[in-house]
C-alpha cells in the first residue's frame, strides 16, 4: 500500500522530530512518500529524504503554500491523493488543520491523533481526555489519519530517498495571509521540549508566576500553565497543557500548584517522570507523580531554583 505523508515543515525548515515519528507510524503501512510543502520547502525536502523509511519525497514550492495556510495545502493533497491508499501526518497544529480538510474533499473520515497502528485499516486512539482507548476501523477507501507523536519514537536517519519537484494544485483561493502575530521566547518550544515546568492556579498572580520561570530557566525548561492558571491571566494561553491545549511528553514534567484534573493529566500523562509540588497531599496529581513533594511552593520553589544547577 502507498502512503502520502505531509512533512511538517516551517518557514522552509522541516520540523525533523515531528515527521521522523509519524515515519516511524506510517512505515508500518507500506512505501512512504514524503511531502514537503511550502513557499520554500527543497530544504525541508532533502533533509526528509534522509529519514530512514521514506521512499520518495515530493517537494511543492509555491508562494500559495507558505504562511501555514490549510486550503491550498488540502487542494494540493487531494490532487495527489489517487496513487495513495493512506494520507498521514503528524498530528501537529498544521496537520490538526489541514488533514481534516483533506478527508471532507476526499468524502472519508479523519482518525485524529491514532497512538497505535493495528492494521491497514484499524488504528487506537484517545478518547474521553486520554481515559480509554478507542479501536476505530474505517471502512473507507481512503484512509486519513494524524499520528500523535509522542507513541511514536523517531526514525533514524540514513534514508537517501530520491526527491521529486512537483508543482502546487491552483490555489482555491479561499483564505489569505494577514500578518503572522508571534509571541517570541527564548525558551524551548513547549511540544518538544525534553524538561517542561508547569503552574496552576495554586501559584496565585501573575507575579509569582515568575517563580515558575525562573525555575524553567534554570532546567532550559518550557513553561506550562494549567487551564486555571491562564483563564485567571497567570500565563499565556498558548502555555496550556491538558486536553484543551497543548500534548506534551518531555522526559521531566513538573507540576507546581496544579491540583491534577483529567484534563490537565490528558495532556502530560505521558510524560516520562512526572514530579509534583503541591501543599494538599490528596490532590490527585500525586497519583501520576513518579515523585511528589507536599509542600507550600512559595518555599520550595525559590529553594529548588536556588539548589539547581
Ligand atoms: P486547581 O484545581 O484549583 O488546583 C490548584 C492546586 O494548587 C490545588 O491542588 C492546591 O492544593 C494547590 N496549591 C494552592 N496553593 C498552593 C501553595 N501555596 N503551594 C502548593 N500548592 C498549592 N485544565 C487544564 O489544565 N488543561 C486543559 O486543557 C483543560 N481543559 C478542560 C476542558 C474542559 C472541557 C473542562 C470542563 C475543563 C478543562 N480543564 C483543563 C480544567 C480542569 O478541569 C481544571 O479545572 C484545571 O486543570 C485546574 O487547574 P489547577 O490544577 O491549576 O487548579
Amino acid at each position: 500500500m502507498a502512503v502520502l505523508l505531509l512533512a511538517e515543515v516551517t518557514n522552509g525548515e522541516l520540523a525533523l522530530d515531528a515527521t521522523a515519528k509519524a515515519v516511524t507510524a506510517a512505515k508500518s503501512l507500506g512505501d512512504v512518500t514524503v511531502l514537503a510543502a511550502g513557499a520554500s520547502a527543497a530544504a525541508a525536502g532533502d533533509a526528509a529524504a534522509k529519514i530512514e523509511g521514506v521512499s520518495k519525497v515530493l517537494v511543492a514550492e509555491d508562494a500559495s503554500l507558505g504562511h501555514r495556510l490549510a486550503e491550498p495545502t488540502a487542494a494540493l493533497i487531494v490532487s495527489l491523493a489517487g496513487d495513495y491508499e493512506h494520507i498521514v501526518a503528524p498530528a501537529t497544529t498544521d496537520a490538526k488543520n489541514i488533514l481534516p480538510r483533506v478527508a471532507a474533499l476526499l468524502d472519508v473520515m479523519v482518525i485524529s491523533d491514532a497512538t497505535a497502528v493495528v492494521d491497514g485499516a484499524t488504528f487506537e486512539r484517545p478518547i474521553y481526555a486520554g481515559n480509554a482507548i478507542q479501536t476505530v476501523k474505517s471502512n473507507d477507501a481512503k484512509k486519513v489519519v494524524t499520528f500523535r507523536t509522542a507513541n511514536f519514537d523517531a526514525a533514524g536517519e540514513g534514508g537517501s530517498a530520491a526527491v521529486e519537484a512537483i508543482s502546487a494544485s491552483d490555489n482555491p483561493g479561499l483564505s489569505e495571509w494577514v500578518e503572522d502575530k508571534v509571541a517570541e521566547s527564548d525558551r524551548p518550544e513547549l511540544t518538544s521540549a525534553g524538561i517542561v515546568v508547569s503552574g496552576g492556579r495554586g501559584v496565585g498572580s501573575e507575579e509569582d508566576f515568575q517563580l515558575i520561570e525562573k525555575l524553567a530557566d534554570k532546567l532550559g525548561a518550557a513553561v506550562g500553565a494549567s487551564r486555571a492558571a491562564v483563564d485567571s491571566g497567570y500565563a499565556a494561553n498558548d502555555l496550556q497543557v491538558g486536553q484543551t491545549g497543548k500534548v506534551v511528553a518531555p522526559d521531566l514534567y513538573v507540576a507546581i500548584g496544579i491540583s491534577g484534573a483529567i484534563q490537565h493529566l490528558a495532556g502530560m500523562k505521558d510524560s516520562k517522570i512526572i514530579v509534583a509540588i503541591n501543599k494538599d497531599e490528596e490532590a490527585p496529581i500525586f497519583q501520576v507523580a513518579d515523585y511528589g513533594l507536599v509542600a507550600d511552593l512559595f518555599q520550595a520553589v525559590p529553594e529548588l531554583t536556588e539548589k539547581v544547577g
